[in-house]
């Protein structure tokens, strides 16, 4: 019997998001409770302690495919992971 690979990669294949397109600013059809139309605000790490504009990058129930560029998986400073940032005041 065949394995299905295609059912596998699709399984993992958020986990490179360079596959799918990154758009820089959320998509205007996006319904109001998308997290794909998050405010951007001001991101504390709390492992060098700096802060920075933008959001962390969060998977969209909604749209799984689809990554922003303002979106954080690492600190801009020190590369932590987003484990690591804050979320702080909106902008
Ligand atoms: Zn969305
Ligand atoms: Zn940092």
């Amino acid at each position: 019997m065949e394995v299905q690979r295609s059912n596998k990669e699709k399984k993992y294949s958020y986990l490179s998001p360079s596959k799918f397109p990154v758009l820089k600013e959320p998509r205007v059809d996006c319904c109001e409770n998308c997290i794909c139309n998050r405010k951007r605000g001001s991101i504390f790490c709390t492992s060098c302690k700096k802060t920075f504009v933008g959001r962390i990058a969060e998977r969209c129930q909604m749209h799984p495919e689809v990554a922003y560029l303002m979106d954080a998986r690492y600190c801009a400073f020190c590369g932590a992971a987003a484990k690591d940032l804050q979320m702080g005041d909106p902008m």
